[in-house]
């Protein structure tokens, strides 16, 4: 879990990654989405700091810029993965960042 207001830099993200992706998360309402790991490279250049990542996010439900984010790791057995994915949480693409 990485804050908008932690103390702390995190990590800098890099080209490929262990997890599927991570959660966009907004502290004020909730609202929590889904990124691949291919799209959050496409959306923030390797290199960019998971807080700084976190800083960047601005919640398309409610507008506030407190957001969190954290790994999407998919637990589910490696035969059990081509499943329908029963997570709420919608998966988005690649953000174009202005
Ligand atoms: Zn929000």
């Amino acid at each position: 879990m990485m804050d908008f207001d932690s103390r702390e830099r995190g990590y800098p993200i890099e080209a490929t990654s262990g997890v599927e992706g991570i959660y966009l998360y907004c502290r004020a309402c909730k609202h929590t989405v889904r990124m691949r790991w291919a799209d959050v490279v496409a959306t923030w250049a390797v290199g960019t700091y998971t807080r700084d990542i976190a800083r960047s996010l601005k919640c398309s439900k409610c507008g506030a810029r407190q957001g969190s984010i954290q790994s999407w790791v998919d637990s589910r057995p490696r035969h059990a993965r081509h499943l329908p994915d029963t997570e709420p949480y919608p998966i988005i693409g690649p953000v174009i960042r202005s």
